[in-house]
């Protein structure tokens, strides 16, 4: 028995699980106990850490997005 409200959060989830499939499609980065940012390098505290932060994240991602 779906009601209109079950079919949006089925479509919700089909959108999310599309993200993800496309995310997981791209270059897979393994930690190395440094910051993937060529700009940055900064070694990182975290050893399963990939960036130092979001920006050193989104920096990355637009050079290999
Ligand atoms: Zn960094």
């Amino acid at each position: 028995m779906a009601d209109a409200a079950d079919d949006a959060n089925e479509l919700a989830q089909q959108h999310i699980d599309q993200l993800l499939n496309n995310r997981q499609r791209g270059p897979r980065l393994r930690p190395c106990g440094e910051c993937h940012n060529p700009l940055c390098g900064n070694e990182l505290d975290d050893d399963r850490a990939l960036f130092c932060g979001a920006e050193c994240s989104m920096e990355w991602e637009k050079r290999n997005g």
